[in-house]
């Protein structure tokens, strides 16, 4: 099971890793809808307790072309502002663990600066590495994806 999982984070990180690539030679990671979407779930919105691992594993990909700085808030147990280095936009960062088996970071939009350039986000969310928590969104929300679908849906434009 665990080498199984650890597959599919290193391919899942490389298609990523390519949909970020693409992302940079065009624009930044703002001008994509999809891609503030995932990278912006945040199990607090819905009331729930639980990390998405493609948001995990975004937020990781991405943080290079962000300068990040001490945040205002502290309504987390970690918080950071991350401004865009193309384009200015502003996030605000967290961390938080919510039992000793699940933690999460979340990255909420502030300031957007970019034009948008990818189509819009929709639902449910496609996911490819998933959630793991006590409590879980309704299928309506999010559903299960495989890598293909993934790098279509956050290249759309
Ligand atoms: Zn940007």
């Amino acid at each position: 099971m665990e080498q199984d999982y650890q597959q599919r984070h290193t391919e899942a990180k490389n298609v990523y890793q390519s949909v970020i690539d693409g992302y940079m030679a065009s624009a930044c990671p703002c001008a994509f809808p999809r891609f503030r979407q995932i990278a912006g779930i945040n199990c607090v919105d819905s009331g729930d307790s639980y990390c998405c691992f493609d948001t995990e594993l975004l937020l990781a990909l991405i943080k290079p072309f962000f300068d990040v700085s001490p945040s205002e808030r502290n309504d987390e147990c970690a918080n950071e502002k991350w401004v865009c280095k193309t384009c200015g936009s502003e996030y605000e960062w967290g961390w938080s663990d919510f039992s000793i088996h699940v933690n999460r970071q979340k990255l909420a939009l502030t300031n957007l600066r970019a034009s948008t350039i990818g189509k819009a986000a929709g639902k449910p969310i496609p996911l490819y590495l998933g959630l793991f928590g006590h409590s879980y969104p309704p299928p309506s929300e999010m559903r299960p994806a495989n890598l293909e679908e993934m790098a279509a849906y956050l290249n759309e434009r």
